[in-house]
């Protein structure tokens, strides 16, 4: 069964998209740790991160490096963070967020965002990207 990130991929589920290549996709997660928290993805579904051939491991990470870059720029942060999990959703993610702080990568913290400011923030990461 697809996963529910090949689902967004494929546009079954809806998303705050901020960058697309022919293997790898970005989008807001949709309970963000801080704002600006990003999800890089590859399109192909591969489970666990270390399983994924050399070269789409290092075009994601390529890729996620072009949207950090973007998103530094528009939410202001000493850092992006980097982050890989992947025990909620079986499909491999890169999490990207703004730090300010010690303490900002801490997955039991989430702020509140609606719809409006997610898709506005999300056009202004996916324009800042190069
Ligand atoms: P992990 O698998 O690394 O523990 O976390 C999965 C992440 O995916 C969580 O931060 C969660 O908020 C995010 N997530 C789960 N389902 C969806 C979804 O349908 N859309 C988006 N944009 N993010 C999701």
């Amino acid at each position: 069964m697809a996963t529910i990130f090949s689902k967004i991929v494929a546009g079954e589920i809806p998303c705050y998209k901020v960058a697309e290549t022919e293997h790898c996709f970005a989008f807001l997660d949709i309970n963000p740790v801080v704002p600006g928290h990003v999800l890089c993805i590859p399109k192909k579904e591969v489970d666990y991160i270390f399983d994924l051939d050399d070269e789409l491991f290092t075009e994601l990470h390529l890729f996620a490096k072009r949207v950090a870059k973007g998103l530094k720029k528009v939410c202001p942060c000493i850092k992006i963070g980097e982050a890989v999990v992947g025990i909620d959703v079986p499909h491999v993610h890169i999490h990207l967020m703004p730090l300010n702080k010690p303490g900002d990568l801490n997955f039991a913290h989430h702020v509140e965002m609606t719809p409006d400011e997610l898709s506005a923030l999300a056009a202004r990461i996916a324009a800042a990207i190069e």
